[in-house]
Order: structure tokens, then sequence, then C-alpha cells
């Protein structure tokens, strides 16, 4: 494979998304990060995240992809010993608990499995029935992105779990944007997100959103050995626009510009089209006779799209297929590997994209099946010419 001049495949992969131009453009800058050009740009980054987050509480930017972003969020509001409540629902609930279980905590996990999330219901009875004397910290991912699955009901179960005087912590790094969210009336203390998903903006910057007095006090509380991760630290640097350590700054540019297109549309606007969207490409697969993996609308999530492999591809054949024919998407991971592929309806995707993305599965499968000759003909013609090496994206 060459690749020189082949044009990057269409980004349908649960982050990193499809990216405007304009924002690829305005990272082409670097200022210093102890200068006012700086301390305009980090207000700028802070109001516009506070738009998304719904919070008037504070967000800080990090230097780090999602996990650095959950890494903090732990260390800082988890102390050794703490009861902390987790429920499963995919794999970054599993990580989650890694993380948790590294700094000390007691975790008590309620699972469900691989096809659906929690609801307020099933979760209150199945943890009261555990006589827990305590819950220090409700710790969940909102949007599980393996499989794909929502945790709809957080808001009344934060609510409720508040009643044990519990603080309420959320990984949503694969929704913020892309599905209703909101910090501040759904009571949460901390949630952290990232760029590369439905904000649309480039990897490496991640985002902690600390939005209440208890979740502080619970920081001054807590010992851990991260300097580049302490909050205390970036909360006394924030008070002058800046970041405790050198930022990307670069990504900071594009970030404020992936914000300000937000603004610009309007975030209610950005969500529907995220909603809208991935309600199309649902519905065009499932009439084109694909099963989508979660079976129950409550819990599908809206950003990452799972559907069992259509009957008769091979996995790995399908995915290669579609990279040939220009898309990128994802295999499923852990327990349900190989078993269903994963579509990131995130960011800039327009109707040109939904309609290479829609037509390239439908016909791969369709291919696999033999069940359209005519159709098949088409499309095995576009795949087969030949094309110079360095514009193709051909293994050959
Ligand atoms: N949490 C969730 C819910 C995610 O979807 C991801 C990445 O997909 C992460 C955490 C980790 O993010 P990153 O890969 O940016 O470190």
């Amino acid at each position: 494979m060459n690749l020189d001049l082949a044009p990057d495949p269409l980004l349908a992969v649960p982050g990193p998304s499809q990216i405007p131009p304009r924002v690829m453009r305005a990272m082409m800058r670097v200022v210093d990060h102890r200068s006012p050009h700086f301390h305009r740009l980090y207000r700028d980054v802070v109001e516009g995240l506070q738009y998304v987050f719904r919070t008037s509480g504070d967000v800080y930017p990090i230097t780090a992809s999602g996990t650095g972003a959950v890494e903090a969020m732990v260390l800082n509001f988890v102390k050794p010993g703490d009861v902390v409540l987790v429920p499963v629902f995919g794999s970054f609930s599993r990580r989650l608990i890694n993380h948790l279980r590294r700094v000390g905590a007691e975790v008590v996990e309620v699972d469900y499995g691989w096809s659906s999330a929690p609801t307020y219901e099933d979760l209150k009875a199945r943890v009261e029935s555990m006589g827990l004397k305590r819950i220090d910290v409700f710790a969940t991912v909102y949007n599980e992105t393996n499989p794909g699955l929502t945790f709809r009901d957080l808001p009344k179960v934060a609510r409720w779990i508040k009643s044990y005087g519990t603080l309420v912590l959320v990984d949503n790094v694969s929704a913020l944007g892309g599905d209703y969210f909101e910090v501040d009336s759904w009571g949460i203390d901390v949630a952290v997100s990232s760029s590369q998903k439905c904000l649309a903006a480039p990897p490496v910057m991640s985002f902690i959103a600390v939005a209440t007095k208890e979740a502080y006090r619970k920081a001054e509380s807590v010992n851990h050995p991260s300097i580049y991760f302490d909050i205390r630290l970036m909360r006394r640097f924030a008070e002058r626009f800046e970041t405790p350590f050198t930022p990307a700054v670069n990504y900071l540019f594009a970030i404020r510009e992936a914000l300000g297109i937000i603004r610009e549309v309007g975030l209610e606007n950005w969500i529907r089209w995220h909603i809208e969207r991935g309600r199309a490409i649902v519905n065009a697969l499932v009439k084109a006779g694909l099963e989508p993996f979660v079976s129950n609308d409550y819990h599908r999530s809206n950003t990452v799209l799972s559907f069992k492999y259509p009957t008769a591809v091979n996995p790995e054949e399908f995915r290669k297929t579609m990279y040939r024919l220009g898309v990128s998407i994802s295999d499923a991971m852990d327990d349900i590997k190989g078993k269903a592929f994963r579509i990131g309806n995130m960011g800039y995707l327009t109707r040109r994209d939904v309609l290479t993305l829609v037509a390239a599965i439908v016909t791969v499968a369709a291919m696999a099946n033999r069940v359209d000759e005519v159709g098949i003909g088409i499309f095995e013609e576009v795949l087969r010419y030949w094309e110079p090496p360095q514009f193709s994206v051909d293994e050959g």
C-alpha cells in the first residue's frame, strides 16, 4: 500500500470523527502559554466547554486523550477505601473499574451484561437489596462506546443516589455534544469528555468539569501521587487563565473553533443533527435487512450505532472491503468482538458522508449474500478497476 496521495478514508468510527476544515485551519497557530493571547484563548475555550457541558462550574482542559481525563477524575475524587458503586454495561465501565481499583477503591459492581443499560428502577432495587451502609462515590459511563448503550436514566439515578451523600462522577467521553447531557441540572459533581468525538475536534485534548463545592471539598481531602493530573493545581492556574504545564496550544485553537461552530449552530441543533442523523442511519440499515446489536430503542446509543454483522460476511473482510471503499468503521471490542460492528455517528458527518457510509455497508453485505445481482454488479465494477497505488487505499 502506498497511500501517498490517497484521500483519508471517511471517519465513521467512534472517534476520532470528521473535522470541519475551519477547525483544521485554526490549528496552525501557537502562542506563548503564559501570554495575554493565551489567556484570551483559555477563557474562550472554557466558556465554550461550560456551554456544551451545561454547567456554570469550572471546566479544565487537559492535554491527554479521554483516558487522561478519566484518570484525573478518579485520582482527584476517589480515596483508598471509598465504596464506589459502578453500573457495568460495556468495555468502558470495565476500564473505569480498573482505574478505581488502582486507587484502592472498594468497587461495588452492578452488572448489566453487554446489551442493556441500567434503568433507575432496577438499579435502585438491586442497590437497596445489597444493604450498603455507605456509598461514597457513584461512578459511571454515560454513553458506553462498546457496545453502544446510553444510560438514559442517569438524571433520575443521580437525584436518588445523592440521598446517600454520594459524589456523582460521569465519563461522557463519547456523547458530549451528540446527545442530551446536563451537568448542573442533572446533579453531576464531576464529568469528563474529550475532543475527538461529537465536538468534531482533533484528538489529544480532554476536559474535566468540576461543578460542585462537594467535589472540591472531596478533592481537598484526597492525596494522590500525580502532579500532572492534580486538580488543585489546575484550579490555581485557571484563576489566571492558564494551565499548570505546557498545553497543546495549537489544539486549543482548534477546539475553540470547534466550540465556536457549535455555538453558531446552537447546541440544541448540534445535538438534534446527531439524533436525526443517527435515526436515519439506523432506519436505512434496518430497511436493508441489518439488525441493530441493541434491540431496545431506549438504551440504544445515538452516537455509537452497533449492528450485528450481516449474515454470510466475514467480519475482517467486511471492514477491509469497507476501507477499500474509503470508509472506516470499527469492530466491537472484548466479549462482543467479531459479533457486531460499530459506526461512530459523531461530529461533522454530512449527507454525502452518510450516503457513502450507508451505500458501502449495504453493498458489501449484499455482495456477501448475493441478494441483488444488479446492484452487486455495479459495485463490483467500482471495486475492480485499477487505480494508481499513490491514490488508492486498496491493499491489492
Ligand atoms: N471513555 C469512553 C466512554 C470512551 O468511549 C473512550 C474512548 O473511546 C475513552 C473513555 C477513552 O478515550 P481515549 O481513547 O481518548 O483515551
